[in-house]
């Protein structure tokens, strides 16, 4: 069929077009990877929900305090089997991914008690949590401390500094997959599990737990299915299937999902309490959809990777690398570069499409940093979005895409912008 013209009409020149054309035809055996990947992950959901006989009454909003709101305790027995775990926390009260976090590091530690991560600096968000920049509430403050562990050179785990690094004291050992805004590489499950084996072989007591942001449905297995005690999310990325609209999920042993609980609502309460009000409905039918926008997002992440790394552009991960999560990092180099990529993002969204992204200071970063996003739920990262800082080597991170086929025009536009500012030639 000829899209040229349609493309045209969304200010795709025949040109950018056809070169985003030749990068796919090459790209028909990765898709059809992620297409198996999804197929099996689809199953999954679907085996799960049939299991826990998911029925219309699921959907009944509940109010106050929530109790016996079967649609939300049917739902956690969803997540739990999908992620073949004893038991599940999934909640619109927890706020975000962060949050989630936050829970379940809390409701594990006590005073006195020593965390580890063996992946290096985690996550921005959560050195205000851990309390490594100081911050109010932090775990910190109750006397928790923390230490941490980078990854090798290589992006392997450091075994002999673990070994070093554990102390009697040490009470939960934290793993991210994602790389999150760093240059590392992102992790396999396969080598979180090997990570996980050589910690029980050490000591056996310690909680395991994995930050899966950005990773859920990406393989078909997950890090519970390799042994971590809690694996942690936010359902504005991967398994709200771009439908949730708030909320984080925690998936692991039933004793570690009990002390989650009594910590998010309260002692006593526990999982007894928690209105989901109307949301039910869209967690069900985001997580049913998940496997399949993931797959959308990394057919996005991969056309991307290849169509810059063919100009010359640095790509983590590169063209052909297997993928650990949705974030695909292109350092374009310039300013100017940045703003047209991510301007090209934003003209292409569904949502404030007419609007120019703008470099500002947001709190937490040393740097301003330019944010394109035209989304349905407002700050989702599993819905087309790309960021980067403004500050050399001028990378943008860029992730999602509900439909693949509008990540594919988010890509072209992109490029169309660099290519309209002079900035790259695809005639070479
Ligand atoms: C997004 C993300 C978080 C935090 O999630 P928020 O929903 O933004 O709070 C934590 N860890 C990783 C690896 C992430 O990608």
């Amino acid at each position: 069929m000829d899209k040229t013209g349609i493309y045209e009409k969304c200010g795709i020149s025949k040109e950018v077009y056809e070169f985003g054309e030749k990068i796919l035809y090459n790209l028909r055996d990765r898709f059809s990877g992620i297409d198996e990947t999804a197929e099996y992950n689809q199953l999954k959901v679907i085996n799960a929900m049939r299991q826990c006989r998911v029925s219309e009454a699921c959907f009944t909003p509940s109010s106050g305090y929530g109790y016996n709101d079967i649609g939300r305790d049917t739902l956690e027995k969803v997540y739990a089997k999908v992620f073949s775990t004893e038991d599940a926390l999934v909640r619109p009260q927890m706020t975000c991914g962060t949050h989630a976090l936050s829970v379940a590091l809390s409701s594990q530690l006590r005073p006195g008690d020593n965390m580890v991560s063996i992946t290096g600096k985690p996550y921005d968000t959560l050195e205000e949590v851990i309390g490594i920049r100081k911050s109010v509430g932090s775990l910190s403050e109750y006397g928790i401390t923390y230490s941490q562990v980078d990854l090798k050179a290589d992006g392997s785990f450091d075994l002999e500094g673990i070994k070093a690094a554990i102390r009697p004291e040490t009470r939960l050992v934290a793993i991210q997959r994602s790389k999150g805004y760093q240059t590392r590489p992102s992790l396999s499950v396969g080598s979180i599990g090997e990570a996980i084996r050589y910690v029980r072989s050490l000591r056996d007591d310690i909680i395991i737990m994995v930050d899966n942001c950005y990773g859920e449905f990406v393989d078909t297995v997950e890090p519970s299915d390799v042994g971590a005690d809690m694996t942690v999310g936010s359902l504005i990325k991967n398994p709200g299937g771009g439908l949730a609209p708030m909320g984080g999920y925690i998936a692991g042993k039933k004793e570690c999902i009990e002390k989650a609980a009594y910590r998010l609502t309260s002692p006593g309460l526990g999982k007894e309490v928690g209105a989901t009000l109307d949301l039910n409905r869209t967690l069900f039918m985001g997580l049913f959809l998940a496997p399949t926008v993931t797959a959308s997002a990394l057919k996005g992440a991969i056309f991307a990777a290849n169509i810059y790394e063919k100009l010359g552009f640095s790509v983590i991960p590169n063209s052909t690398e297997k993928r650990c999560d949705i974030i695909q990092a292109v350092t374009l180099g310039s300013e100017r570069a940045v703003r047209a990529f991510c301007e090209g993002i934003q003209s292409a969204a569904p949502v404030d499409s007419h609007l120019t992204p703008e470099p500002w200071d947001m709190p937490g970063y040393d740097s301003p940093v330019i944010m394109a996003a035209g989304a349905f739920v407002s700050g989702s990262s599993i819905e087309l979005s790309a960021d980067g800082p403004i500050k050399p080597p001028y990378a943008v991170y860029f992730q999602g895409g509900l439909t693949w086929q509008h990540a594919k025009l988010g890509i072209l536009t992109s490029l169309q912008k660099l290519c309209d500012e002079k900035i790259v030639d695809i005639y070479i």
